[in-house]
């Protein structure tokens, strides 16, 4: 039987929902742990971490053979063995002794050495990386230090490309882009004018008997931001503004009307309120 190549995306997709599943876990102990007192679970954290890390792969690579993201993707190590199992467990949770050093003793020299340790180990993994996207196999440094292969658990069911989907998804990339983009550019007064406009059912209201009744109190509302107005100023009707909200939608819209009562006078367009 011919062996079936595995997919580049497909082992990146493995780590991805690794690193996925370990945060959601210590966002679970997170939410947990909130409610204690802060000085409680803060000196402890790395020690929580990888517990939480030591846990995952013990359940997950030394228990199976693959990583819980590999068992969602029907993929496994194909030359697993029992001390490999352990070595890869120890190689993951070696971050822990930077983390540990760097929470006791902040200035200590020790720590220059280690961060010297793990920029080399981070150049080591981009070049692994490298190699990767190249060859298509070992995409972790630890499975290259370990020399383990990927393979689908089952043979008969590879993940094949599909391509439909990946274009779905980039038109619904993009689409929402085009919305979260268009949304703001649309000024709502000024179509609700428009509406109003032409619409022969609509009456408008008249405001004339309001007009004497403007009064600046300390509960004043701004008309358009309903928050107390700075540098407060009209439009000719009952309803106070703030300078910036009544300026700024006469920039974009020079018919403007008082969206609470819909005055508008062309003569007082923007004045300041007298106290
Ligand atoms: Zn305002
Ligand atoms: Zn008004």
């Amino acid at each position: 039987m011919t062996k079936t190549n595995l997919l580049r995306v497909t082992q990146m997709n493995a780590i991805f929902l690794d690193t996925e599943i370990e945060k959601s876990l210590r966002l679970i102990i997170q939410e947990a742990c909130k409610h204690l007192s802060p000085g409680l679970i803060a000196p402890i954290e790395p020690e929580i971490n990888l517990l939480l890390r030591f846990g995952i792969l013990k359940n997950s690579v030394l228990n199976k053979g693959s990583t819980f993201g590999q068992q969602l993707l029907n993929i496994q190590y194909e030359n697993m063995t029992c001390t490999k199992a352990i070595l890869y467990l120890l190689l993951n949770c070696l971050d822990y002794v930077k983390t540990r050093c760097e929470f006791s003793r902040p200035s200590h020299y020790m720590n220059n050495k280690l961060f010297k340790i793990y920029v080399i180990f981070k150049i080591l993994d981009f070049i692994n990386i490298s190699v990767f996207l190249k060859t298509g196999t070992k995409p972790r440094l630890t499975e290259r230090i370990l020399g383990l292969n990927q393979v689908y658990r089952d043979e008969s069911s590879p993940r094949t490309f599909q391509s439909k989907y990946m274009t779905r998804e980039l038109l619904w990339n993009g689409f929402i882009e085009i919305i979260v983009y268009l949304l703001p550019l649309i000024n709502y007064y000024k179509l609700k004018r428009f509406v109003r406009y032409y619409n022969p059912l609509y009456k408008r209201k008249t405001y004339t008997s309001v007009i004497q009744g403007r009064e600046f109190t300390v509960n004043t509302k701004c008309a358009h931001c309903n928050e107390n107005p700075i540098l407060p100023h009209h439009m000719g009707c009952s309803h106070i503004f703030c300078y910036v909200c009544l300026k700024g939608n006469l920039a974009a819209d020079s018919k403007y009307e008082c969206p609470i009562c819909e005055h508008r006078n062309p003569n007082v367009l923007c004045d300041k309120v007298n106290k």
